[in-house]
């Protein structure tokens, strides 16, 4: 089959993980003809990504919550391609989406890895895109250093190899994810020398009743608890990494504890030795490119977050186009996966969800608000950056520079900054430092409308993936085949 042939669908779906898992396999199971591309090179996603299944054919979950579900979704995924009914491409990005004149979605397909691919475009009556997200990172001094991880990135290493990427471990930032990559971190034979949570776990008080709305999120928590305990691991709230040392790679990092605000309380500095892999998780940032280039509306989460809007169906406003799992807001992979079979079953047939579904989907969105509420990115975060810390890694702009553009040159909005400073323009396109820029950029600004448009000017990427002068030679106007 050539790299340029083309193949026609019913609906389209965009990831593999637990929301796309979901909506492929409620689509497939109405009778729509669906394809599944997905950058992973088995199904998964972040949340149940695994050992490699050509080498470890049966994975037994070890170290992975809901993987009944997961193993429940996979068989019905698997039948559905054997029934001729689905059609997946793994190891495939999509790295633009287009809508043309007749209302179809044109997906453009590059290899992630590799240079094999099935084919190049993929076009198809729906689409729903489910890219979940990545790491929120913040910097700060040190961070620059070997052995300085995104806390998601330790978690994915565990899950795909099966050993860890050091030995003894400072995980930091916060939000209720700390806990499984330390739990999981201990549990692989890693030394998890402290946790440190910005937040005061006095933060839920107000958020008792949404909590209580998913009563398996405490149990969860209650066996992090048992894990913490046998492996002596010490979980101090209000504490955050002040800086990484280490001349060559992480050897030790200072924290201290800090107010409400997150303003570093003198006297409370401490040295952590022995530290040689430090993992920050601020939350995660939703991938939206991919709908932004398409038109849907978005809006500002209560983490801080640029989030698409969508309706009880899981419809943006763009008609045809379907969204499901971190895209529509971060809430874990329970609502990811409800969210996919509304997108899924929306997408085949215009289905709504049964009343039951509808109210799972409202008591994880409001455990997912109260999540974000009680445990914020400290206002005060910037407070840790020396001038020469680095801001945007890949094209090495410090602090200094991000502040002089904003106070002498009127860069108050993340366009103008990546203007003046070429910051977010480097390799990875602002997933590392977008947050960050667009924060220091609308510093001081008191209108939410500045800071979404500064997020969303890291959102808007026609071209979600970097690729060859070859890849882009494909796009012409060639008419599908049927698949
Ligand atoms: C590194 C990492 C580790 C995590 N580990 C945990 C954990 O241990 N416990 C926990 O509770 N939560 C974890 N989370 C959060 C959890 O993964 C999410 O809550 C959940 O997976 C959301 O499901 P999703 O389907 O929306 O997204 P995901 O699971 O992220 O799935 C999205 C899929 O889309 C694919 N994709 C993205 N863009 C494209 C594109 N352009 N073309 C093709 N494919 C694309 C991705 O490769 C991925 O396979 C983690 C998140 C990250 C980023």
């Amino acid at each position: 089959m050539s790299a340029h042939e083309e193949f026609a669908f019913d609906v389209a779906v965009i990831g593999a993980g637990p929301a796309g898992l979901s909506a492929a396999v409620a689509a497939a199971e109405r009778g729509a003809k669906v394809v599944v591309c997905d950058t992973g090179t088995q199904p998964g996603g972040q949340f149940w990504r695994h050992r490699p299944e050509s080498v470890f054919p049966e994975p037994d979950g070890h170290g992975h919550h809901g993987w009944k579900t997961y193993l429940d979704l996979r068989a019905r995924f698997d039948a559905a391609i054997s029934r001729g009914l689905l059609r997946y491409l793994p190891n495939t990005q999509v790295w633009m989406t287009e809508r043309e004149d007749a209302g179809r979605f044109v997906l453009r397909l590059t290899p992630a890895t590799g240079t094999a691919i099935e084919a190049a475009t993929v076009r198809a009556a729906k689409l729903v895109s489910c890219t979940g997200g990545y790491d929120r990172q913040l910097p700060l001094p040190g961070w620059e250093l070997p052995g300085v991880m995104a806390a998601g990135g330790i978690q994915a290493f565990i899950k795909a190899n099966g050993t860890l990427p050091g030995k003894r471990f400072v995980v930091a930032g916060t939000g209720p994810f700390l806990l499984p990559v330390a739990a999981n971190i201990a549990e692989a034979g890693g030394k998890v020398v402290a946790v440190c949570e910005s937040a005061s776990l006095a933060n839920w008080l107000p958020h008792l009743g949404a909590a209580s709305g998913v009563p398996g999120k405490a149990l969860e928590g209650a066996e992090y608890a048992g894990i913490f305990a046998k492996h002596r691991i010490r979980y101090r709230t209000r504490t955050v990494v002040t800086e990484v040392l280490g001349e060559s790679s992480a050897k030790s990092v200072r924290i201290a504890k800090v107010d409400a605000d997150g303003a570093v309380i003198a006297g409370t500095e401490q040295l952590l030795e022995d530290v040689d892999v430090v993992g920050f998780g601020w939350g995660f940032t939703p991938q939206v490119e991919l709908a932004v280039a398409l038109g849907a509306t978005t809006r500002i989460d209560a983490d801080g977050s640029l989030v698409c809007v969508v309706d009880g169906q899981q419809a943006s406003n763009v008609p045809g186009l379907y969204l499901a799992g971190e895209v529509t807001g971060v809430g874990g992979a329970v609502l990811a996966v409800a969210e996919g079979l509304v997108a899924g079953a929306a997408a085949a047939n215009g289905e709504a969800p049964s009343a039951g579904t509808a109210r799972q989907i409202q008591r994880h969105r409001r455990f997912a608000g109260a999540m974000h509420r009680a445990h914020p990115v400290p206002e005060k975060w910037d407070d840790l950056l020396a001038d020469d810390t680095l801001v945007c890694r890949c094209e090495e702009v410090s602090h200094g520079e991000v502040v002089h553009a904003r106070v002498e040159l009127g860069a108050t909005d993340a366009r103008t900054m990546k203007s003046f400073t070429r910051t977010g323009m480097g390799w990875c396109q602002g997933k590392v430092c977008g947050f960050a820029v667009s924060c220091l950029s609308t510093k001081g600004a008191d209108d939410a409308g500045t800071e979404q448009a500064s997020l969303a000017a890291f959102a808007k990427r026609p071209v979600a993936a970097p690729l060859t002068l070859g890849e882009i030679s494909t796009l012409d106007s060639r008419q599908p085949q049927d698949s």
